[in-house]
């Protein structure tokens, strides 16, 4: 037979905003399934309808379609394996529910949340580990039946078999086991009648075919309880790979403590998506290209064998590495959309600007910055610098400029021949004059982008500066 297709999905529950470790969590499953031919799903976990929101949701669809990670199947798609959202897989789930019950592989259980408290306690006083000692595991099903149907709160829970070890090969963490009595029977189904997360996300899983699953090793505990139940129901688990944690830059978990930004956060900054793919693909994964690639490049070489199992740092300093390499690969247009409509750059000089200032930006910020100083009032500059040139310079550059520019090269040659100055010495005060700055992009290419009359203006305004004060 044929293997399986690769099928990956990544399975976000729509609480709140995407952080860099449920990027790269995303990130990996599309690789995943895309380095094998495969396809990717997105599965929305909104079972928890108190906190599930439709804006967060919205929010999370669109950073993945601008990271370039669009779905082969889940929201917005023609799916064809049932929907895309667990809050509309509600008679889904009650049917695999009543599966369980009828095979007695799960039970109703009407403890209130103070008894199990109570047990709970004496558990940890007597030097237990807490769990579900199976109060109401013996009560007869039809007599539970009955109490369930004169609407006595219960939740179900999977009877989980005494004497066994639950064994699995991690995808990343390799051999991993667990005696099933150190489980207890758990909750599958909450009282008020949705599905526990570790069932619906494990029932969806196997109803969707998915082969392998890459997620942060916080599920990890959770992993032999869902092969458990899916071995009670009949259906065939994915393969699991737990994913280290990601750690800010002082150890701990990366979180808004220590500096984590949300997706929509580092996008308003002016990452681009290909500085946040090209970090986090290497962040815990090994790489032995360093230079920019696509999600599709990335895809090529990505490789299970090749994932860390140690926590990876997020370092800003690196991603800031990418986002230079990003902003010198990105096409033209994008850096010239970082301008605003009323930037004062001359339409038709836009992309002719942002080419001349890429080298010198990482952000948006700095584009408008350069935008103001080259186009704008004229910028201050460095009154040492002024100074030291001193205001007959600028005149005579001033002079020199009118009967030589805006040739470039024939006003600066002119200007070092009358002056006397060379080198540092002739263009630093020039481009403090021009742009303000001691460094930046060509002056060459700056002052023909300015137009000769605001380089005349310039000049002039640096004599003035250099007589004053
Ligand atoms: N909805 C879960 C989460 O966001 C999914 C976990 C998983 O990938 O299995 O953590």
């Amino acid at each position: 037979m044929a293997e399986p297709l690769v099928r990956t999905r990544f399975a976000p529950s729509p609480t709140g905003r995407m952080h860099p470790g449920n990027v790269r969590t995303a990130l990996f499953n599309a690789l995943l399934a895309w380095h094998h031919g495969g396809r990717f799903l997105v599965r929305i976990e909104d079972t928890d309808a108190g906190r599930s929101d439709r804006d967060a949701e919205r929010a999370l669809l669109d950073g993945l379609r601008w990271l370039g990670l669009d779905w082969d199947e889940g929201p917005d798609c023609a799916e064809p394996r049932g929907g895309a959202r667990q809050s509309e897989r509600g008679e889904v789930y009650a049917d695999w529910y009543r599966r369980l019950l009828d095979a007695g592989h799960a039970y109703p259980c009407f403890c209130s949340a103070e008894t199990l408290e109570r047990n709970r306690q004496a558990q940890r006083a007597a030097g237990r580990p807490p769990r579900y000692p199976g109060t109401c595991a013996g009560i007869d099903p039809a007599e539970a039946a009955r109490r369930v149907a004169a609407g006595e709160s219960a939740v179900l829970r999977l009877r989980v078999p005494a004497q066994r070890r639950i064994a699995f090969t991690d995808l990343v963490r390799g051999e991993q086991a667990v005696d099933a009595a150190e489980l207890g029977d758990f909750v599958i189904q909450r009282a008020d009648g949705t599905p526990a997360f570790l069932f619906c996300n494990a029932v969806d899983d196997a109803l969707m075919g998915v082969t392998h699953v890459l997620r942060g090793d916080d599920h990890l505990a959770n992993t032999p309880r869902q092969l458990l139940v899916l071995e009670a129901l009949g259906l065939t688990p994915p393969r699991y790979g737990h994913l280290p944690l990601i750690l800010g830059d002082d150890g701990a978990p990366l979180s808004k403590r220590n500096g984590s930004r949300s997706l929509e956060a580092l996008r308003e900054d002016g990452f681009l998506p290909a500085a946040l793919t090209n970090y986090l693909y290497r962040l815990g994964h090994s790489s032995r290209d360093d230079t920019l690639m696509d999600v599709a490049g990335m895809a090529r070489v990505f490789d299970i064998a090749r994932l860390g199992h140690a926590p990876a740092r997020f370092d800003p300093v690196q991603l800031g590495h990418w986002q230079d390499e990003a902003v010198a690969a990105a096409p033209v247009r994008t850096l010239a959309a970082w301008l605003d409509a009323d930037a004062p750059v001359p339409a038709a000089q836009r992309e002719a600007f942002v080419e001349l200032v890429r080298p010198n930006v990482r952000f948006p910020g700095e584009v408008r910055e350069w935008a103001e100083r080259l186009f704008g009032a004229v910028p201050e500059g460095d009154a040492a610098v002024l100074h030291e040139a001193g205001a007959a310079f600028f005149e005579t550059a001033a002079g020199v400029y009118d009967e030589a520019g805006p040739d470039w090269r024939a006003f600066t040659t002119a200007l070092r021949e009358r002056t006397g100055r060379g080198g540092r010495r002739l263009f630093m005060p020039l481009r403090v004059a021009l742009t303000g700055r001691g460094d930046g992009p060509a002056l060459a290419e700056a002052a023909r982008l300015m137009g000769p009359e605001r380089v005349a203006r310039r000049l002039r305004a640096a004599a003035g500066r250099a007589a004053g004060a």
